[in-house]
């Protein structure tokens, strides 16, 4: 099969019956750069850049970011590059930037919440950005967002920033692309009317799921409660993607389900156009959207969105798949 896969490297992802997709990369590093390009990905889907925050012994500067930013949108070409600012806070941790001790950290002081109360850390990233985005195709999406207000908020200081550079004589990309992460269930009943003002979703189940069955992503315990095919996480995704396709509007996912093989017909049966994943599940999902007829994925999506539970889907999204 590996093989089989290794061929479809420089082919462009399209399912059985024609319908034009991407298989993007998520990254953590500069350094995770030779692995895209290696797995034949066509775009980094998700760059996690609290990594850079992470490894630092101290708030990374507006240059280290800057040189971070133009290796990846460089080496990736006219390819885009969809870089998330900085998602501290939950479990991740900076020993340089002490955040008050809260019962309930997930849904505590995170993510775009510190970004849009620390706004000198929030605009150093952006300039870092705005500088970055003439090497390449860049997107950038804000993580955690529950309210359009928060949206507002951040566009508006990314548009302040960018219009300094402007003034400044500094040359900034006039396409950059300004989209939010889906990982709150509010933010998922209310796309239709973030779709009106973002340019592009994408979906991050891991939280998503997460915050919808109310269970921690890393408790044991709990981790029956991780059901991507339950049909209420499907439901919220089906709204997300038609709210997003209603205003003509680009939906994509970086959570671990978009590489997931039962999921990945689901959601090409409900119409997402992007899959981000690790690198070293590009190809086989490449490979498993070739093999499928979105039309006849889209009767098979029907069928799950109206089930009761996580099991009854897998195991039709199986018996489907196997009968081919
Ligand atoms: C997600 O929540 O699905 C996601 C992609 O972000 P992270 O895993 O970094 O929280
Ligand atoms: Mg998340």
């Amino acid at each position: 099969k590996k093989t089989e896969w290794a061929k479809l490297k420089n082919e462009a992802s399209v399912s059985a019956d024609g319908k034009k997709l991407v298989v993007g990369s998520n990254i953590g590093t500069p350094k995770d750069l030779a692995g895209v390009l290696e797995s034949g990905s066509e775009g980094v889907g998700l760059y996690r850049t609290e990594f850079l925050y992470m490894d630092s012994a101290e708030l990374p500067t507006e240059d280290d970011q800057f040189e971070a930013y133009k290796t990846i949108l460089e080496g990736m070409g006219d390819k885009p590059v969809t870089v998330r600012t900085m998602d501290i806070g939950g479990d991740k941790y900076l020993p340089y930037l002490p955040l008050p001790k809260e019962e309930n950290p997930f849904m505590g002081y995170r993510a775009i919440r510190i970004s849009l109360d620390r706004t000198d850390i929030f605009r150093t990233q952006l300039r870092a950005l705005l500088r970055a985005s003439v090497y390449g195709e860049l997107w950038i999406m804000f993580p955690m967002i529950a309210t359009l207000g928060e949206f507002r908020a951040a566009r508006d200081i990314f548009n302040d920033e960018k219009q300094k550079m402007i003034q400044a004589g500094v040359a900034v990309a006039d396409d950059i692309k300004l989209g939010i992460m889906i990982e709150i269930p509010a933010a998922a009943m209310l796309a239709d009317r973030f779709a009106q003002e973002v340019d592009f979703f994408s979906i991050g189940t891991n939280d998503l799921i997460a915050y919808t069955m109310a269970a921690d992503r890393g408790n044991e315990h709990v981790s029956y409660l991780y059901q991507p095919y339950n049909p209420s996480i499907l439901r919220l995704i089906k709204n997300v993607i038609d709210a997003a396709h209603k205003y003509d509007k680009f939906v994509a996912m970086c959570g671990e389900m978009a590489g997931d093989q039962i999921a990945a017909p689901l959601l090409l049966g409900m119409g997402l156009d992007e899959f981000s994943m690790s690198s070293t599940s590009v190809l086989q999902t490449r490979a498993l959207l070739k093999s499928l007829d979105s039309k006849e994925m889209a009767i098979l999506a029907d069928k799950a969105l109206n089930m009761d539970s996580n099991d009854e889907v897998k195991a039709l999204v199986e018996a489907t798949l196997k009968l081919k």
